[in-house]
């Protein structure tokens, strides 16, 4: 059923509106008058609508997370750190094998009956957000491979708590997604790219993909999904020869470039090449005259840098080398509904089996506090490098 119909909706603009994005929310849920109108009004100005206005990147404050306008029982762990963000695993299966992630002719994927549904998705993210959670990334594996993804973006956006819905992705079928996850809800797109060149890209990912990928991220910047990011994994060896190369293609694209030190998750991150990236930053703060940037961009764990007229940005996620644990405001739910704490321990809780059990809300929110009691002050991916086993897209990178 589409809603503008249902809801006799009278405005065309709302109708045409509803129409072209073909709402059809996930079965069985059907929406009622009111919901349709709250969808068409969200749609027009989205809750995070802001995302929208700044053509380069969009900054959020850390402090953005803490909206007045929607008083809470904020989750705060046992170090004092206010949890304000949730990764949400909507499957652990990728398309490809970068040789971080997931090793060649990985199998043990989770059974499809142990996938949280949408609207258990949704009723995690609902409890979270009434717990003070205001941002909300869709990751996986890779989240494109997830049917009807679009209609759990809707979803989402239809709790005016979660102010920020964002996605992960290798962007392998961004192309034929965008426009719907734009029309539904995601402003800003975080994106794979460890390479330029064609072959690297097929060594490290073991798929020919890197044309795809580049009409994935034309289609996202058409959309208007805004900033887009793009994250390299530097490799010894294998593509840190590319990194100016990257903030050169990245300055023309109006993209940011993230370069990320890969952590040892699973077997396959225990990396002989790992490159340290303090010294890279040092070489590139003198190549393109970069400056620190005060504002955060995401609130994440990246720190970002600055050319001076602006226009390249660049941001270095190091937790090996300069870990970011005193300031982590995030916890992930994986695909099978477990709750995992931190990416370098293995602090979790289970919630699949409860919430089929019937728990109520309220069960729900205690659970998710017992969780948050759960989390770890630091990971230990330097002490103890083989303790995590499993893989990045099993956790929910
Ligand atoms: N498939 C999507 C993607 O590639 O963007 C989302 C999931 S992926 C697990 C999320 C992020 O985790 C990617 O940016 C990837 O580069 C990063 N990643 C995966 N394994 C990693 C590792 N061992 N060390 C550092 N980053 C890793
Ligand atoms: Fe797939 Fe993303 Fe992992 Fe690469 S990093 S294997 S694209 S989940």
């Amino acid at each position: 059923m589409r809603c503008g119909r249902a809801a006799g909706l009278s405005f065309p603009f709302f109708v045409d509106l509803l129409e072209l994005i073909e709402i059809k929310f996930y079965p069985p849920k059907e929406l009622d008058d009111l919901a349709c109108w709250r969808i068409a009004a969200d749609l027009v100005t989205p809750h995070n609508a802001s995302m929208n206005t700044n053509p380069s990147f969009h900054s959020i404050p850390l402090s953005a997370s803490l909206d007045a306008s929607h008083p809470t029982s904020s989750l705060v762990d046992r170090f004092g750190r206010q949890v304000d963000y949730l990764r949400v695993s909507v499957t652990d299966k990728c398309d490809l094998r970068c040789s971080y992630c997931m090793p060649k002719g990985f199998r043990g994927f989770e059974e499809p009956e142990n996938w949280l549904n949408f609207a258990e998705i949704e009723r995690v993210v609902a409890a979270f957000g009434r717990m003070g959670v205001r941002r909300v990334r869709l990751t996986g594996g890779e989240p494109l491979l997830r049917k009807n993804l679009s209609h759990l973006v809707l979803a989402l956006s239809s709790h005016s708590e979660i102010e920020d819905i964002s996605l992960s992705t290798n962007a392998t079928q961004l192309e034929k997604h965008a426009e719907a996850l734009y029309a539904a809800g995601v402003r800003r797109v975080n994106v794979s790219l460890d390479s330029l060149d064609r072959a690297c890209v097929e060594s490290i990912t073991g798929s020919d993909n890197l044309q795809q990928v580049m009409r994935g991220l034309q289609a996202a910047k058409r959309v208007g999904m805004r900033p887009i990011k793009l994250n390299m994994v530097v490799l010894g060896g294998i593509n840190d020869h590319e990194i100016k190369r990257m903030v050169g293609f990245c300055m023309e694209e109006g993209f940011i470039l993230r370069l990320i030190e890969a952590m040892p998750v699973g077997s396959t991150g225990q990396s002989s090449q790992f490159r340290d990236l303090q010294p890279i930053r040092e070489e590139l703060v003198k190549s393109f005259d970069l400056q620190p940037m005060v504002e955060e961009i995401g609130g994440g764990p990246a720190r970002y840098w600055s050319n001076r007229d602006g226009s390249s940005t660049v941001g270095f996620i190091s937790p090996m080398s300069q870990h970011f644990c005193a300031t982590c405001n995030r916890v992930r739910l994986g695909v099978d509904g477990t709750l995992y704490m931190c990416l370098g321990q293995n602090s979790q809780f289970p919630l699949r089996q409860r919430l089929r059990d019937g728990i109520s809300d309220t069960e729900l929110e205690q659970c998710i506090r017992e969780a948050i009691e759960l989390k770890p002050e630091r990971h230990e991916f330097n002490s103890k490098p083989t303790q995590i086993i499993r893989f990045m897209s099993q956790t929910g990178g």
